[in-house]
């Protein structure tokens, strides 16, 4: 198992851009949190697992023969450079292909530039509410067409659509296709510029008219699902919220792709039991669960068919991400795999084909537009 874990190339279906850090170690570590609020007492979002993983992982691309001090190690990214770290950390993620979600962290990397570091095929996914909020910071009195075209349009140069709506007042306001009615109320309000995409209305057309694209042109929709930062509601952020929409979804032959699942990866490996068309990560949970990665990843196998996982890395801001989690996956599944290899519940043959699938063919085959490698 180690053997196919060393040469395994991963499709990461999840990730962002890299920005430059603009600070010291105080900056550094407030990319290892979700939080945006610094520690209290002077304590250290660094003393973390994901912050000890960091450290004794990453060090090496570094040049560090151990484990070096945070300060150190920040001090070492300094004197190589922005360019110089993001290249070395990128290209030794050992990716095939990579989605990119260009709604964050992507103002100073292209999908195309990180591709090139990387030294893979870049692909594109497309928010369905930035979409929406483009067309609404124009004016938006021609919504429902302007959407339409919009998301048409969109379809034609990405290979799926992404959904934030646990960002924007939560997954459970899914509850149904509005009636033609209550979206033209809620437009004559638009024109009088009184509602935004914060009206439950509009956002529950946004993403139904989403999946009527998306039916017409075989593209999946990821959805933010669990962990995040504090602009969500973790408990509106529960994949379970979906399940009316999943089975819309299933009548239309879309797929829905959960993005990070953790701390619901139970959950979300259940609805990808239980529906064909349910794929899910445990992306951003591997790397942030750092050195403890194997149990979660055996929790998201439990019920799940292995052609229902995916791998990514949620990688964004620092470049050490899409190493750090591409190691740490490895590392879990070594972990996982090799021990269902020596119980004999799998066979060699056994896992490196499930290896294979989770790594990249379970991603070819969800985002058609990517074609087989
Ligand atoms: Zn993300």
């Amino acid at each position: 198992v180690d053997d196919v874990l060393q040469t395994l190339e991963f499709v990461d279906h999840h990730c962002h851009g890299v920005t430059s850090l603009n600070g010291g170690v105080p900056a550094f570590e407030q990319r290892l949190t979700e939080s945006r609020e610094p520690m209290p007492f002077n304590q250290r979002y660094a003393d973390t697992s994901l912050g000890h993983a960091l450290l004794a992982i990453c060090a090496g691309v570094l040049d560090f023969l151990e484990k070096p001090r945070m300060e150190d190690y920040v001090e070492r990214r300094q004197e190589l450079g922005e360019a110089e770290v993001a290249r070395r950390f990128l290209s030794a993620a050992g990716l095939s292909a990579m989605v990119v979600d260009t709604g964050f962290a992507c103002e100073e990397t292209s999908p195309a530039d990180l591709g090139t570091l990387a030294g893979c095929p870049s692909y594109v996914v497309h928010r369905v509410e930035t979409i929406a909020e483009e067309i609404l910071l124009r004016g938006g009195d021609r919504f429902v067409q302007d959407l339409s075209v919009e998301l048409t349009s969109a379809a034609a140069s990405g290979v799926g659509f992404k959904s934030i709506l646990a960002y924007r007042g939560g997954l459970e306001q899914l509850t149904g296709r509005p009636a033609e009615a209550e979206i033209e109320r809620a437009c004559s309000q638009l024109a009088d510029g009184r509602l935004g995409l914060a009206d439950p209305v509009l956002i529950r057309h946004v993403l139904y008219e989403t999946l009527e694209v998306a039916s017409q042109r075989g593209l999946p929709i990821q959805f933010h699902v669990g962990y995040g930062d504090s602009d969500l509601l973790l408990s509106s952020a529960n994949p379970l919220h979906l399940e009316g929409f999943i089975r819309e979804a299933m009548d239309r032959d879309v797929p829905i792709v959960l993005l990070h699942s953790y701390p619901f990866h139970r959950e979300a490996g259940i609805l990808a039991s239980v529906y064909p068309n349910v794929f899910f990560d445990i992306g951003l949970a591997i790397p942030h669960v750092g050195f403890e990665g194997q149990r979660i990843l055996a929790e998201a196998l439990e019920v799940a068919p292995f052609a229902k996982l995916l791998y990514s890395s949620d990688a964004a801001h620092l470049p050490e991400f899409f190493y750090l989690a591409s190691r740490l996956f490895r590392r879990a599944a070594g972990a996982v795999f090799g021990r269902w290899v020596a119980e004999k519940w799998l066979s060699q043959a056994d896992a490196r084909r499930v290896l294979e699938m989770i790594g990249s063919t379970n991603a070819r085959r969800v985002y058609a537009g990517m074609g087989s490698a």
